[in-house]
């Protein structure tokens, strides 16, 4: 195998076995804290043989649709998830995870049929069927007691059982898996994807972000000590969305658009999906599909919210960042550095959460920290420097090393 076109795209199929690990929710916050304080000595010495960059992710800075343009190597446009959770033209709230809503295939499924063998691994299980469309294996950390490779039982692989969706070490749980599977199934390209229990929960220098940074660490460690070619990105950053006394501030769209008298409009939160204990539904990114007649009335009564950043078209959201147009409303609504965007106060429980709210899903959080463990050729080294997306890590990885 030479090559293989990949939405528009040629991919080498790896020299050298390849993983790239999607650490969900690690902002450069994190990472910038971490190196300072020598938290991480094998990401730090990676990169210094290799390359690190702040790159931007996909907007809304969602989960779902910043995995599919990392497996993609595309924008939401072209992958067709431009969020978790949308409104579908029966009028359903659908939460996007099953593949038929998929519209790209991934590079995974394209370089498995040139018959290069790949693996996926996920922590939330709500990734599984979408990271594994066109056959690709894909396992779950989160559902990995009820799962097996060629017979045998995943947790006895690990040789631990899962830990919680919601404890700290799930996302580790997910490299573990990963380092038991690649020596049994051989894969040249590896994609590992984490969850952000932790980042929600715990800002930079807290004790369980210390804790899960140390013990990345040492699993990245582990998958060089292999040695694998590695790549590191983040699907988005993460900040708190949290007032002076630690209060959520929330910009709540139906109460406003009810209060300058629009009815039927629909707001959507594309962050929602069934891990409410992270975010209570609340991000900083949404859309509303409202009547024609109403949408300058609806507009304007958004854009005097406390908190919003932003509103615009459905049409120039589309365009500005690479949306589905059919998938998301007449407006397009971005929060501000603290802010979330809920829909009213009784809609959102709060008492769920963890501790301050953190979130995402806005511009804030589209910076996300990029690493290669390799040294790149000029070309490679130019993109990354000029401002690449997460969507380029596999061509970074696979076509761009020196
Ligand atoms: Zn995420």
């Amino acid at each position: 195998v030479t090559a293989v076109v990949v939405n528009g795209r040629a991919y080498h199929p790896p020299a050298a076995p390849s993983v790239v690990i999607c650490a969900d929710g690690l902002d450069p916050d994190y990472l910038d804290d971490a190196f300072a304080r020598r938290l991480t000595p094998r990401m730090a010495e990676m990169v210094e043989g290799g390359a690190y960059a702040i790159a931007s992710a996909q907007v809304p800075t969602f989960t779902n649709p910043n995995n599919l343009s990392i497996v993609t190597g595309a924008p939401a446009s072209v992958h067709g998830l431009p969020g978790n959770h949308y409104l579908d033209p029966d009028g359903r709230e659908v939460q996007l995870t099953d593949p038929a809503f998929l519209r790209a295939e991934s590079i995974h499924a394209g370089l498995q049929a040139a018959g290069v063998p790949v693996l996926i691994v996920t922590t939330k299980d709500k990734l599984r069927r979408l990271l594994g469309r066109g056959g690709v294996p894909c396992f779950s950390a989160e559902f990995a007691h009820q799962q097996e490779f060629a017979g045998q039982p995943l947790i006895d692989l690990v040789g631990r059982p899962n830990p919680g969706i919601y404890d700290w070490d799930s996302s580790h749980y997910a490299i573990e898996l990963a380092l038991a599977l690649i020596p049994l199934a051989e894969p040249q390209l590896t994609y590992i994807s984490l969850t952000d229990v932790v980042q929600h929960a715990a800002a930079p220098g807290a004790e369980v972000s210390d804790r899960y940074l140390r013990r990345l660490d040492e699993l990245v460690g582990l998958l060089l000590d292999q040695g694998l070619k590695v790549g590191v990105v983040a699907d988005h950053g993460m900040r708190a969305k949290t007032g002076q006394d630690g209060s959520p501030q929330i910009a709540f769209l139906d109460d406003a658009l009810e209060a300058a008298g629009v009815r039927g409009a629909r707001t959507i939160l594309p962050i929602t999906d069934p891990y409410v204990r992270h975010h209570a539904a609340l991000g900083s990114a949404c859309w509303v599909h409202m009547p024609a007649a109403d949408l300058e009335r609806g507009w304007d009564a958004i854009a005097e919210l406390d908190g919003v950043e932003d509103v615009i078209s459905g049409d120039a959201a589309a365009a500005r960042f690479s949306l589905p147009r059919d998938r998301i409303g007449d407006l397009f609504v971005l929060a501000g550095r603290g802010t979330v965007l809920g829909t009213s106060p009784g809609a959102h429980d709060l008492s769920e959460l963890h501790g301050p709210l953190r979130s995402h899903g806005g511009l804030h959080e589209r910076p996300v920290p990029m690493l290669i463990s390799e040294r790149l050729t000029p070309e490679a080294a130019g993109l990354l420097a000029a401002g690449a997306t997460n969507a380029d890590i596999h061509h970074l990885l696979l076509n761009g090393v020196a």
